[in-house]
Parts: structure tokens; sequence; C-alpha cells
């Protein structure tokens, strides 16, 4: 599937992704909260901090903090490289 890969703000290529590790005890996954540009993406991580602390988990499910990955095309989630430097 080639679908294009744009900032949720500004429509320009995305570079990276704002997701947090969800798991419900078996199994992990990225909840993603935005795609983003450079230029967004501290707008964009401000917005998915907000989010996730509102977020209703059920029992047994955990939420980390949102983190800062860069973008790949064809990596799985789990995989992608984090930007610490980036999740200010
Ligand atoms: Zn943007």
């Amino acid at each position: 599937m080639n679908y294009p890969i744009i900032c949720y703000s500004c429509a320009s290529p995305a570079e990276y992704k704002v997701a947090a590790e969800w798991s419900d005890g078996q199994t992990r996954e990225l909840k993603t909260y935005a795609l983003s540009c450079g230029a967004c993406l501290a707008a964009n991580f401000a917005k998915a901090k907000v989010k996730q602390a509102r977020c209703r988990l059920l029992p047994g499910e955990t939420l980390n903090v949102p983190r800062v990955f860069a973008m790949c095309r064809g990596t799985r989630d789990l995989k992608l490289e984090r930007k610490p430097e980036l999740e200010v």
C-alpha cells in the first residue's frame, strides 16, 4: 500500500510519528497521536501529551507517555527509532 504520509497540522511530508506505547498486558502496540513535519513537531507533541493524559484506560491496560519517533516507511511501529532529543 502506497499512501502519502503527511503532517496532521500542515499537510507537509511527515518526518516524525508521535506515539505512545499501549499494552493490555498481552499485546503491545503504538497508539499514534500525530504524524508531523519538523516545523509542527513541538505543537503536535504538546497536543499528544494533553490527549494522552486524558485517555481513560480499562483495568489491565497501560499507556506510556508519548514519544517522538523518526518515520521510516515500511518499518514496523515497535522498531521505529526514538528521538528523545525532540521530546520537549
Ligand atoms: Zn507540519
